[in-house]
């Protein structure tokens, strides 16, 4: 049975429903709020060149913050915002919030968004796209878009189609979580994406799994094959930035360099001239 509450969202109850398909009905009618409410936020995470450690953009990532310190994590509630179609609204919101803070920033440095395959299926992301650049005019060269090779797979034609228009706008498209699903190679033969990132489980594996190490060295080669840079997620350690200084990747994000926060925690990066190297590495000399 349906029931219809004020939000004008249609919830289904029934007393057999397991728990998680209630809790997922619940997720959706509290996110339908979320954004009127003004719990979402945005967190920016750098990514840093490994060769000199300074900050070259940033990663922007929600936040849902259900008041009362209860914070939800994106792995829970994105993929509901895409079962329902609120990722729709929600990636809007993200996506003007995040060009609107960069075309703020006195260091042109860019800002990365990610976009999910809903999102392309049933909405017009370029036109979306072209009317945020024009809006807060930010220079369409200083805003990346960040999609899982998932997104692709999931319906080929339309999202290439979608992202020949979108790199034609001038941003760059950087293929998301690389080497933690399938037929990563044929996604990458079917567009010229501007960035591969490797997925952080990758990362997490390196020293104790000798293939996971293996299939790192081989994405670099294959951003240096295809000349586009690579970037490794889920950098924690000295130890595995050493590794890869060594392999010659070029760029890194994790923990190590920094972790998500409000934008406040790099106003001395982002609006003046101050050094740009990951504070708790800054002087360092990585090996
Ligand atoms: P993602 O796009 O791959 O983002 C990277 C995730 O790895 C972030 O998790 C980040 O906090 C986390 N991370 C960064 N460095 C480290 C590290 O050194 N170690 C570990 N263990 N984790 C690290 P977060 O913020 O929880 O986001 C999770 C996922 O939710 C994102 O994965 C992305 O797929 C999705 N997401 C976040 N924000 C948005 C958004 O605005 N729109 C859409 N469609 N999806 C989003
Ligand atoms: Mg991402
Ligand atoms: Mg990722
Ligand atoms: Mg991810």
């Amino acid at each position: 049975r349906a029931k219809r509450n004020g939000s004008g969202l249609v919830c289904f109850y029934e007393p057999s429903m397991d728990e998680s398909a209630r809790r997922r009905s619940e997720f959706a009618l509290a996110l339908k709020s979320a954004l009127r409410n003004n719990e979402l936020r945005l967190q920016f995470q750098p990514q840093h060149s490994v060769a000199t450690i300074e900050m070259i953009g940033f990663e922007a990532l929600l936040r849902w913050n259900r008041g009362d310190d209860h914070r939800v994590s994106p792995a829970d509630f994105v993929p509901i915002a895409e079962e329902t179609g609120q990722i729709v609204e929600i990636g809007a919101w993200v996506l003007r919030e995040a060009c609107r803070e960069a075309a703020s920033w006195t260091r042109p440095l860019f800002v990365a968004v990610n976009v999910s395959a809903r999102q392309i299926a049933l909405s017009d992301v370029v036109g979306l796209v072209r009317e945020v650049l024009f809006e807060t005019g930010l220079p369409a060269s200083r805003l990346e878009l960040e999609i899982t090779e998932s997104a692709v797979i999931s319906d080929l034609n339309h999202t290439l189609h979608v992202l020949r228009q979108l790199k034609a706008t001038g941003v760059r498209i950087a293929m998301d979580d690389f080497g933690a699903g399938y037929s990563s190679l044929s996604v990458l033969r079917a567009f010229p994406f501007d960035k591969i990132k490797m997925d952080r489980s990758l990362m997490a594996e390196a020293d104790r799994v000798p293939q996971a190490a293996a299939i790192i060295r081989a994405v670099i080669g294959l951003g240096r094959s295809l000349g586009i840079p690579v970037l490794a997620e889920g950098v924690e350690t000295m130890a595995q930035l050493d590794f890869l200084r060594r392999e010659g990747c070029g760029e890194a994000q994790g923990y190590l360099l920094g972790r998500p926060a409000p934008i406040e925690a790099f106003a001395d990066v982002v609006r003046s001239n101050g050094p740009r190297a990951a504070p708790e590495l800054r002087g360092t000399r990585v090996a």
